[in-house]
């Protein structure tokens, strides 16, 4: 699958909730894993590949691939600071503070609904592609001092995400 970078509309497009959890849905999630794997990546949210919908994949640990629909963010609580990258800004990185602990509800490829609380790499990982499906990215969570120092190369992604014109 194509990866959208930062420039394309649809990652500032609005999402819809999965409402029925199909096998187009199960087949998109796990062609989502797969172009994750091959990009490298460790998140892809549903918007990255030009669908509108609420749902996203990671693979914050080793073989473990979790396909999250319709996620909420229940309670959260601490900050920490970590250097985020994102498949839609390549060979981007950049400081971003962000709650470090979460409880979250959410929907499996089942169906089934889940309730977990998380920390470390899984919950900045779930935050990171919550905030995809609020058409918001990665440059939106950077001071003005960050953006400046990277202005160049976000200016280079914006061009070539403007080319792929979805
Ligand atoms: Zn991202």
């Amino acid at each position: 699958m194509e990866i959208y970078k930062f420039g394309s509309e649809i990652l500032r497009a609005e999402t819809q909730s999965v409402e029925d959890i199909t096998d187009e849905i199960r087949d998109l999630l796990d062609d989502m894993i797969e172009t994750m794997i091959l990009a490298p990546g460790i998140g892809l949210a549903a918007p990255q590949v030009g669908h509108d919908l609420r749902m996203f994949v990671m693979n914050t640990e080793e073989n473990q691939f979790d396909k999250i629909i319709n996620p909420v963010v229940l309670e959260a609580e601490g900050v920490s600071t970590f250097n985020e990258g994102c498949l839609s800004f390549p060979e981007i990185f950049a400081d971003v503070a962000r709650p470090d602990w979460i409880k979250v509800r959410y929907l499996n490829e089942d169906g089934e609904e889940l309730e977990l609380e998380r920390d470390g790499l899984w919950a900045r990982c779930f935050q990171h592609e919550l905030d995809h499906l609020d058409g918001r990215l990665l440059v939106d969570n950077l001071t003005q001092k960050q953006l400046r120092k990277m202005r160049e190369e976000l200016n280079q992604i914006e061009n070539l995400g403007r080319q792929q014109n979805k």
